[in-house]
This record gives structure tokens, C-alpha cells and sequence, in this order.
């Protein structure tokens, strides 16, 4: 039998097969495995040759140099390709199919969420947001809501104050040679009074300041101010639209109530409190009694309807201010119990939400 011939064809073949499969290798790590095929301990021409120790002599010396002629133009090819794709066999390849690592992302700050959440659960009963001043004259931050200069409810609120640029000083209000930094968001309520639209639904939404930092206080804070202006507004509208907001915001196993409370710029005046969620209301160390102190609220007062050119005969109409990060820290299941957490920066904390 003349296994020479035989053993010819065989090669043949391998090297035809060999250059054909060679032009769909794209890169360097398919080249790879397509040299392991062919060249390797267990590849395809490693097997042929190693028939070649079973020839008869006489075959072998034919075959012999077919068979390293066949092995050098396969390594020739291979050593070709790599240098077509620009592989050194150095340098790691790179395999442009595999998965990117996803650069890392970050997201919006947890006021920044709470803010747009609290934007839009009022905005679904027809409240704007709106933006007003957050340095703003001492007439709106606290004249304009029946709290006239010298008023002791003014030392309620730390206020930071800040001297006034000259072009602003007017001296037909006393205290007009300074500004303050908002101490509440309710400077808005006027504000909004003074563009003259009627009925008006707002919730004004914006950086607040006080001169305070403890557990639970921070020198900047948010609130956020609903106000509701229109004919017949009564206690029952605010009822609604405190409870609309705790079932949406809170979920809707949380109740609240309103408690008497005194404002200069409300007439009655409430603080809201919510059910305590760690205890279900039952009492804990958290809560004392089984409520959370949410924000204030009431109905506006004449006067200051009366500071916005409205006329309280006609008009009637509730307001609240709440802080956003206290609102935010009492949702279910946070236990955040240090509201100076949320700006201190740490990214192991903010990671988590
Ligand atoms: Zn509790």
C-alpha cells in the first residue's frame, strides 16, 4: 500500500484547509487558537506527523520533506496574518467583541430626587412649581408676613444677614440696608401674591438658611412652600392635600395629624405630624409618642393677604413650609438618624440610595 501517497493527499488537503480557514481569522486571539489547531501538541498537523514514524523507510525519506514543507508554509502564513493584524505576540491583545467595562455612574443627590418627587406628587393636583428669591429683602422674609421689625417671633429664626449693595438701600423701610438670606421659603408667598394671578396654587421649592448645626439641623436646608390662594378655602382643603401628599410621599399605612401651633403669618396655625414609621406609632426612642414633627402649616393670615393686594373679604387660603431632607428622612425604612449625613460627601453613603 503506498501510504506516501496517501499521506500527500492528507497533507494537501491540511494545507489547503489550512490557508482557507486562515482568512476569516480577524484577530490575534483567533490566530491563536487557530495556530493551537494546527501547530499545537494535539493539533491537526501535529497528528499527521506523527503517522510519519509508521511509514515504511523508503516512504518517509518522500514524505519526510513534504511534511516540513507543508508545516513551514502553515507557520509562514500564521506568521504573516500576525503581522497583517499587528500583533507582535507581545503585546496582550485586545478583543474588540468582548463587553466595555461600564464607566462608573453616578446619580442625583438624595435632595435633589426628594425635590423632583415632591415637584411632581404636587404637581398632579394642579400645584406649579415655582422659584423665588434666595437672598431676599427683609419686607418679604418677614414684614410682608406680619412680622414687623423689632416682632419677637423674628428670633425664631437664625437668620444670616448680609449688607445690601447700595444701589438696593432705599430708606422707605428701615431695615432695608440689609439683606438676609432666606431663613424659610415663605419670602415666596408674598411674591407670588404680587404677580397679580388668581387662584394660586404654588409650591415653591428652594434652599433655605438659619444659623444652626446640629443633628438635626444644617446651616443650609431646603423647604418646600405650598400655598393656596382662592374663594372659599377652607381647613378641609389643607386636610386633603396633607393627607393626598403623607400617603403619597410616605405610602399609605402613615397617618398624621395637626396639632395647634402659632405662626405670625398663619391664623390658625397647625405643625403637621406624621405617624412614626420604626414604631407604627406606638411610641419609640426616636419618636417619644408615636409622632414625628413634619412641618408647620395654617391658614394665611389677612394681613398678609392684605401685604399680596388681596382682599381677605374675598379670598381665603392655606399654606405649609416643610424641610425637605426632615421630610425625607422620615420615609419608610431610611433610618438616615443624622441629617448632616446628606451633605457631607461621603460617597459610601450616598452610594446607598
Ligand atoms: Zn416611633
Amino acid at each position: 500500500m503506498r501510504y506516501d501517497i496517501q499521506m500527500q493527499n492528507l497533507l494537501k488537503k491540511l494545507q489547503e484547509e489550512a490557508t482557507h480557514a486562515l482568512t476569516s481569522v480577524k484577530i490575534a486571539d483567533e490566530l491563536r487558537v487557530f495556530e493551537v489547531a494546527y501547530l499545537g501538541r494535539k493539533g491537526k498537523l501535529t497528528e499527521l506527523l506523527k503517522q510519519l514514524g509508521s511509514l515504511p523507510i523508503e516512504q518517509r525519506k518522500t514524505v519526510g520533506p513534504i511534511a516540513n514543507a507543508t508545516k513551514q508554509s502553515i507557520a509562514d502564513a500564521i506568521a504573516h496574518r500576525r503581522e497583517t493584524l499587528g500583533v507582535d505576540g507581545k503585546t496582550p491583545s485586545v478583543d474588540v467583541t468582548l463587553p466595555g467595562i461600564r464607566p462608573s455612574e453616578g446619580h442625583l443627590h438624595l435632595m435633589t430626587q426628594a425635590i423632583a418627587e415632591i415637584e411632581d406628587i404636587f404637581s398632579r393636583i394642579g400645584f406649579n412649581r415655582v422659584r423665588h428669591p434666595e437672598v431676599d429683602t427683609d419686607w418679604y422674609a418677614f414684614g410682608s408676613l406680619n412680622m414687623p421689625a423689632d416682632h419677637p417671633a423674628r428670633d425664631e429664626w437664625e437668620t444670616f444677614f448680609v449688607t445690601a449693595p447700595k444701589t438696593l438701600q432705599t430708606t422707605n423701610y428701615k431695615l432695608q440696608t440689609h439683606l438676609v438670606l432666606t431663613p424659610h421659603t415663605s419670602n415666596g408667598q408674598v411674591r407670588e401674591m404680587e404677580r397679580g394671578k388668581l387662584p394660586i396654587r404654588m409650591i415653591n421649592i428652594g434652599k433655605s438658611y438659619r444659623r444652626q448645626s446640629d443633628i438635626s439641623h444644617v446651616p443650609m436646608f431646603h423647604q418646600f412652600e405650598g400655598l393656596y390662594i382662592d374663594t372659599n378655602v377652607t381647613i378641609a382643603h389643607l386636610k386633603g392635600v396633607i393627607e393626598y401628599f403623607v400617603h403619597q410621599f410616605f405610602g399609605s399605612n402613615r397617618s398624621y395629624r395637626l396639632r395647634p401651633y402659632h405662626f405670625q403669618f398663619t391664623e390658625p396655625s397647625f405643625e403637621i405630624d406624621i405617624s412614626c414609621d420604626i414604631c407604627a406609632g406606638k411610641g419609640c426612642r426616636l419618636c417619644k409618642e408615636g409622632w414625628l414633627e413634619l412641618g408647620g402649616a395654617g391658614m394665611v393670615h389677612p394681613n398678609v393677604l392684605k401685604a399680596g393686594k388681596i382682599d381677605p373679604k374675598k379670598y381665603s387660603g392655606f399654606a405649609f413650609g416643610w424641610g425637605v431632607e426632615r421630610t425625607y428622612m422620615m420615609k419608610e425604612g431610611l433610618k438616615i438618624d443624622d441629617i448632616r449625613l446628606l451633605y457631607k460627601n461621603d460617597l459610601r453613603f450616598l452610594e446607598q440610595f
